[in-house]
């Protein structure tokens, strides 16, 4: 007998035996129940601002959970093997009953328990139980959600929630059916209930290129409800090989920010490393009232605030409860969303294995995380030898030993010929950065290791201190430092043109700036991939223009025939970052 379930607004009409859209709930009788209860992927300590809360309990330490599954489909989901792989993911998955959760909270001295990364409505008994056991415990509860739940699936959670980030994906039906729901309304829904309950509330909006004019009237019914809810503007990234075009640059973000601005003072710009969109400004005064930097994707990380978020005009910027002096400091790859990073970097190896279903790279994951192996892949990446064991304990658990002999073949064998190349030259300084140059990589990354390997002298060393994946520093830095060349990170990157724009508007005037000699790499082309051999390759060439000529279509060309089994020409980014050929 079918059964509808309630417990989102997609309403799945699910048969006897089956599951429905989100692959968590299942009709046994005519009873929908969950297919795995009190059962986690994912369960360790943040700082608050990786989920990112920002106006909540700021720099204080919460644990994160999450399960797996979603109720939506939204195209370039930073969490989609997560999300829409269930069967294959849940054998991963940790059955821990809310008091081991409440337990864990405690001995992490936690403040609170915050289910993010995939929507809690498709775990939603579960959540709920671990709600009403933290609440008795004294601890705090919060949720990242796309706010989808059915109105009487989230009366049960109200009473147990302190504070909710809600994920608006448009403003109109046709965005929603995009996503496979139906309207925002539900969703706006959601935010006013909140509201009225007086629990927290801040939300999340996606910046992709073209779809200003809906952001903005979803921000306005925002400030139409309070003009003091905490807008997150997350930059539309293009995570894995999704479409570039859809990422809009960061000084085009940061223009949004401004109008968005006009009327909710508190938006900020997340996935811009280098933009100072994420400090608080005094809506009074315009002072910097709390200074934030780029924390990894969808991250933040305040470095300094004004004690209670007093401005020194006096204007108090109101935020809910306590505010911590220090900040917790995540492990590796930890934190936030940071670990869908290590799963974009299984996938990228795999993919050139040989492997491209979701469901054996769901497989290895599950792998990675029962033999708790993301910490060994985040030392791993960091080196280009180490890169190699990477590839060959994947090679080898998927039983792709040859293809994984074979990579590290062709990568050594380029890498020889770059090192012969750019053998005995001079070598020319180089600061690596990732957004703009504001934000300066940490020593360690391999991106530092690429510039020694093609013949360059990293800058990136000494820095005051270290943040994740690097630090924001003053432009009177970078002048101390006077690169010749400055190379923007593949990942999180915009046009190279809005590199020099705020170069000038900035006053940086060093030698790269002045002799055009800044660059930006394609996407994963210098870190967690194995197409970093052609960024090496392309890093030889820029930094030796007058020497070192490799015609990098044909390089691209030859990797992705093998690795690929396309031509590079179908893959090609359509925006130009390594120097033609033509000028060789
Ligand atoms: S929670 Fe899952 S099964 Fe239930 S209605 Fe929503 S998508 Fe369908």
């Amino acid at each position: 007998m079918s059964n509808t379930c309630t417990f989102c607004e997609i309403r799945c009409t699910i048969p006897d035996g089956l599951s429905g859209r989100c692959g968590m709930y299942t009709n046994l009788d005519g009873q929908i129940i969950e297919r795995y209860p009190d059962s986690y992927l994912i369960e360790y300590p943040i700082s608050i601002e990786t989920t990112p809360f920002l106006h909540f309990y700021p720099r204080h330490t919460f644990l994160q959970v999450s399960t797996i599954g979603c109720n939506f489909r939204c195209e370039g989901c930073v969490s989609e093997l997560l999300t829409q792989t269930v069967s294959e993911f849940s054998p991963s998955l940790m059955h821990k009953t809310p008091d081991m959760i409440v337990q864990k909270a405690r001995e992490e001295s936690c403040h609170g328990i915050v289910f993010a990364i995939n929507e809690p409505a498709v775990s939603l008994p579960s959540f709920l139980r671990l709600a009403k056991t933290a609440r008795e415990a004294g601890l705090l509860i919060g949720c990242s959600t796309n706010g989808y739940f059915s109105r009487s699936s989230f009366e049960t959670l109200i009473p147990y929630l302190d504070t909710v980030a809600v994920g608006i994906k448009g403003s109109s039906d046709k965005e929603y059916q995009m996503c496979g729901a139906q309207s925002p309304e539900p969703v706006f829904r959601t935010i006013a209930t909140l509201i009225e309950n007086n629990i927290h509330v801040e939300v999340t909006v996606v910046h992709e290129q073209g779809n200003e004019e809906s952001l903005l009237r979803i921000c306005n019914r925002i400030a139409d409800i309070s003009e003091h809810i905490p807008i997150l503007v997350m930059r539309f990234i293009a995570f894995g090989d999704a479409e570039l075009s859809m990422e809009p640059g960061i000084l085009d973000s940061e223009q949004i920010c401004d109008q968005i601005r006009r009327r909710s003072p508190y938006a900020y710009l997340f996935n811009s490393p280098g933009s100072s969109y994420l400090d608080t400004r005094c809506p009074r005064c315009g002072s910097v009232v709390v200074h934030r930097e780029f924390y990894g994707p969808m991250g933040a990380r305040v470095i300094h605030q004004q004690d209670n978020w007093v401005c020194t005009c006096g204007y108090h910027v109101p935020y809910t409860g306590t505010w911590s002096r220090t900040s917790y400091q995540e492990k590796g790859m930890m934190g936030g969303y940071r670990p869908t990073r290590a799963l974009e970097v299984i996938k990228a190896v795999t993919t050139c294995l040989g492997i491209t279903d979701a469901h054996t790279s769901a497989r290895v994951w599950v792998d990675f995380i029962s033999h708790n192996y993301i910490d060994a892949i985040h030392r791993n990446i960091l080196n280009i030898e180490t890169f190699y064991e990477v590839i060959t304990h994947l090679a080898t658990i998927t039983g792709k030993d040859q293809e994984g002999a074979d990579l590290i073949a062709y990568i050594r064998e380029r890498t020889g010929y770059i090192s012969g190349l750019v053998s005995g030259l001079k070598k020319p300084t180089v600061l690596y950065a990732m957004g703009t140059p504001l934000f300066v990589l940490n020593e360690e990354r391999f991106e530092n290791k690429m510039v020694i390997a093609a013949g360059g002298e990293p800058l990136n060393r000494d820095l005051p201190r270290q943040g994740k994946p690097g630090i924001m520093v003053e432009p009177a830095y970078i002048n101390q430092m006077d690169p010749e060349v400055i190379i923007i990170s593949g990942f999180l990157s915009t046009p190279v043109e809005d590199v020099y724009a705020i170069c000038e508007e900035k006053g940086i005037d060093v030698q790269a700036v002045r002799n055009r000699r800044v660059y930006v790499m394609p996407p994963s082309w210098d870190f967690g991939n194995p197409r970093w051999i052609l960024g090496l390759a392309n890093l030889a060439n820029l930094l030796h223009p007058d020497e070192v000529h490799i015609d990098m279509e044909e390089e691209a060309d030859r990797f992705y025939q093998k690795f690929y089994h396309i031509p590079y020409a179908d893959a090609r980014p359509n925006r130009s970052f390594f120097r033609p050929s033509s000028e060789a």
